[in-house]
Order: structure tokens, then sequence, then C-alpha cells
């Protein structure tokens, strides 16, 4: 038999099990396994890990309690500004957009991105023409409302912060959400989609969309998708850290992975953890805070849903 796997990650941060109600620990971990079940479908059927890692992401988005697509954050001026990447290890493509607030899952406009233009990156109105112009649908601003989300920015304009998901001052009730996969060819591909932070302004943008700090792939090493704090993650290099201490220092993916998650962010105050997966299929879910919504999957029957440290 072939072998495949699959993780995803809906966030990390500070996750306390003191502090969840069962009910919503729950929902965190049916979204997670519904989404988990989707990608190894299609890793099952010999589907692609880029169609997986897609089609993943956007059952990620399209669930409110995650930050990203329906459950994004509110920006300082009241709107959601979306980042998203999508990256494939075969042949380095990748396509990104950040700053959309009208497209519903802004990791298919990344796919749009990579597939159907010349460029890698696209920001805001620009993107959104783009998306226009290739018969993506736009879609109201009023989908991405959802009260709780509303009630973090009160709180944020009232502490005057920029907050994190998972901040211990905030509601830390949702996340950044990603997928890396290993699929039947051989190949690996990451994707991650946010909203960012909570009461962010003046077109900030997180780790999420660029290449090499929040997500990357190479068939060569690894696939890697990030959460934490994105300005650290980027002045890292994060994901493409990993890649780099497996390609030219001979790391394993666990020593890489770790390197990066409790030594290289730590040494800048960069909170927050990681999913990755090497070229043979294994699998790293590693992460410097109390809590990290995860999931993983392979061919061999095994899955995890965790959300605490072990
Ligand atoms: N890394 C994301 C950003 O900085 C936030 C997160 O992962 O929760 O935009």
């Amino acid at each position: 038999m072939k072998k495949y796997s699959l993780a995803l990650h809906g966030g990390a941060g500070t996750i306390l099990k003191n502090q969840m109600n069962p009910d919503l620990e729950e929902q965190y971990k049916k979204a997670l396994n519904e989404a988990l079940k989707c990608g190894l479908d299609i890793l099952d059927k010999g589907g692609s890990a880029l169609h997986a890692v897609e089609e993943v992401v956007v059952t990620l988005e399209d669930c409110p309690l995650f930050n990203a697509g329906k459950g994004s954050v509110f920006t300082h001026e009241g709107h959601h500004e979306m980042d998203a990447a999508i990256m494939c290890g075969t042949d380095l493509n990748a396509g990104a957009v950040c700053l959309v607030r009208r497209i519903k899952n802004p990791v298919r406009l990344a796919k749009l991105v990579m597939d159907s233009s010349p460029h890698v990156l696209l920001a805001g109105p620009g993107a959104e023409a783009f998306a226009r112009s290739h018969g993506m649908e736009w879609i109201d601003e009023k989908y991405f409302f959802t009260e709780q989300r509303f009630n973090q920015l009160q709180n944020a304009l009232e502490e005057n912060k920029i907050s994190l998901d998972h901040d211990h001052s905030s509601e830390r009730k949702f996340g950044t959400v990603g997928a890396v996969a290993f699929d039947t060819q051989g190949q690996l591909a990451a994707a991650t989609s946010t909203g960012g932070m909570t009461n962010k302004r003046w077109g900030r943008i997180g780790d999420s969309p660029i290449p090499g700090a929040g997500t990357y792939a190479n068939n060569e090493s690894c696939a890697v998708s990030c959460t934490g704090t994105g300005e650290l993650f980027m002045r890292s290099v994060a994901a493409f850290q990993v890649h780099a201490l497996m390609k030219y220092a001979g790391l394993n993916l666990f020593e890489a992975c770790y390197k990066v998650v409790h030594e290289i962010l730590p040494s800048i105050e960069g909170d927050g953890g990681l999913i990755a997966i090497d070229n043979k299929g294994e699998i790293c879910l590693d992460f410097n805070t109390e809590g990290m919504y995860r999931a993983f999957g392979n061919s061999d029957g095994t899955i995890g849903i965790e959300i605490y440290q072990r």
C-alpha cells in the first residue's frame, strides 16, 4: 500500500483545559475531525497533497470557530482582512493573497494566483479584482461578522492593544488554520489561512501568506504551516528554517522543528507552533505555547486530534 499522511492546525496559544468548556471542546474536536477526514479521503483516493491541503483549509475557513475565512477577527476599523498561502513542494510553485475582504475562501484565491498568474503574492483590492476577473465571486463583508469576534475587537479597542487570538488577555477561542500533506506520489504541500490579529491596522500582514515565513513546502525536505506571533515568524523565516536545517545541517524533521520552535523563536520572544511533514511521511506537531488545535492521520490508519500539551 502506498503511504500518505496529513496534519492540520487551528492555531496555537493560551489554550488551557481548565478554561475550556466541554461543549466547546467537543465542537473543536468535531471541526478538526471533519477537516482531517476531508483531507485523508482525498489522499486515500490518490489525490495530490496540494489538493488535500486546499480542501482541508477550505473546511476550516468555513468553520466560525477558527480565525480564518468565516471566523476571521476584526481589524481596528471593523473590517476583516484575510491572508492565505499555498505552496507545492514538487516545483516550489506558490500562490498567496493578503488583506482580502470579500473572498469567502482566501486559500482558493491563493491557489488561483498560483495557477493562473505569473505572480506569487497579490494584495487587497488588486487581489480581489484578480479574483473577479477569473470568475471568483465577491461576498458581502457581513458574511464574516461573528459576535464573538466583534466583542474581541471591543475588548482590544478598550485595552488599546493588538491581540493574537490566544493571548492571555484575549478570549483565546480561535486560531489561524493550516494543513500539510504527503501524498502517494511522494509529493508535499502546505497551506495556511488567517484573519491575522484583532485590532490590527495600517495594512498589517503576518507570516501566513509569506512563503518561507508561515508556509513552505519542498519535496527535498518537508512541508510546514505555522501559527503564532507573525512578526517573529517572519523575522525567523520559520517555515524555511525547518527546511534549511534539514537540508543543510542534516537534522531530521523532529530536530529541525524543535530547534525552530523551542530555540530560534523563543530567542526573539516568538510564541506559537507549527505542523510539518517530511518526505517520508513523518509528522511533527510542535509548539511553545500551552496548546495548539491540531489533528493528524496517515495511511496506517493512525489518527490523532489534540488540543493541549501532552
Ligand atoms: N500568524 C498569524 C499572523 O500573525 C496569527 C496566528 O497564527 O494566529 O497573522
